[in-house]
């Protein structure tokens, strides 16, 4: 399937968003991911495949992914870079899992940038306006990397249910008062203190992703009840304030 390029947009400092025009009769589950091919000759030993979780809503007429562009980047990354409006890449079907199911109380954990398909399925709720019973714990940096926070904050004013709550390891006292730290095991109890009522998604960096799941089973939370997306490719980026030691 080809996809056209229309253009990004900047997120945060290293935080972008990508659009694709959505071909005809193209439909997709909000917290699903596609495959990404950008040809190039001389691509690094990575490769020209990517995956990426479809950030946007299956509610919005775009496709939108949203990536992290550092300065050291992949040659896939600075493909996707330069890409102008109207030239095309490959993408595959939508696949995965990942997404809201049809009952429960949720418990969403995301590191960084994994918190990419709970704002395809945040903005579903919104756009549908449907209320559900789900608490977001974002783990960052600091305050300047939270990506897609006002949609998140609209969405814990909206949606009867929905708990925002944003945790960042580097922050100014004078201009953050929100939660501060890691997402260890207290912060996780003091925001979700029924916790192992809850069915727990976790989506981020690899290391982080593997090193919840025994973390949630030793809470408390049943095994059937975790579900995980992994980025591989941020290994090196991420392990500070998401990891669960
Ligand atoms: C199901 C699924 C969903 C995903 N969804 C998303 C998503 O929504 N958003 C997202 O950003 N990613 C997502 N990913 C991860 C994505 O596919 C990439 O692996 C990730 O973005 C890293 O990209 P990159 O390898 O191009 O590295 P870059 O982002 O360019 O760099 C990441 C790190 O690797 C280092 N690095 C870069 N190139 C090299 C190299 N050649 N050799 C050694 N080190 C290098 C960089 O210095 C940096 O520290 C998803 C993956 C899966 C499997």
């Amino acid at each position: 399937m080809k996809l056209i390029f229309k253009g990004k947009k900047n997120l945060t400092s290293d935080i972008w968003k990508f659009d694709f025009e959505k071909p005809n009769g193209f439909s997709y589950i909000a917290g699903q991911y596609v495959q990404l091919i950008i040809d190039d000759s001389e691509a690094d030993k990575r490769g020209t495949k990517r995956w990426f979780t479809l950030s946007s809503s299956p509610s919005e007429n775009d496709l939108s992914i949203t990536t992290r562009l550092v300065e050291e980047h992949s040659t896939f990354k600075g493909d996707l870079a330069k890409l102008r409006a109207g030239e095309e890449i490959e993408a595959g079907e939508p696949e995965g899992e990942f997404v809201l199911p049809k009952t429960g109380k949720l418990l969403w954990i995301a590191g960084g940038i994994g918190v990419t398909p709970f704002h395809s399925q945040a903005k579903y709720l919104l756009d549908k306006e449907e209320t559900r019973d789900i608490i977001l714990v974002h783990g960052n940096r600091s305050p300047k990397d939270i990506a897609y926070r006002e949609l998140f904050e609209l969405a814990a004013e909206r949606i009867n249910g929905f708990v925002y709550a944003p945790i960042v390891e580097n922050f100014s006292s004078t201009t953050w008062t929100g939660k501060t730290g890691k997402i260890d095991e207290a912060a996780l109890l003091e925001c979700a203190p029924d916790l192992t009522d809850r069915i727990a998604f976790v989506s981020g960096p690899e290391p982080m992703v593997e090193a919840f799941k025994p973390r949630l089973v030793k809470m408390g939370v049943a095994a059937e009840n975790i579900h995980q997306d992994w980025f591989p490719g941020y290994e090196d980026d991420f392990s500070g304030p998401q990891s669960a030691n």
